[in-house]
């Protein structure tokens, strides 16, 4: 699993794992930990000029 500190949106690939898809770091190869994946929603949200509600 990804530990990178700070995962950027533009580093992040999808790939697809059987039936579900995995959002990818591509620097590293790994899969994205619960945390990172929340913190690459809150990015995607930004990025479609968005706020979070939080
Ligand atoms: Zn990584």
């Amino acid at each position: 699993m990804c530990e990178c500190p700070r995962v950027h949106l533009y580093e992040v690939e999808f790939k697809l794992a059987g039936m579900v898809v995995v959002p990818t770091h591509k620097n590293c190869g790994s899969a994205l930990g619960p945390k990172q994946a929340e913190q690459l929603q809150k990015d995607l949200v930004k990025s479609w000029g968005f706020e979070p509600d939080e």
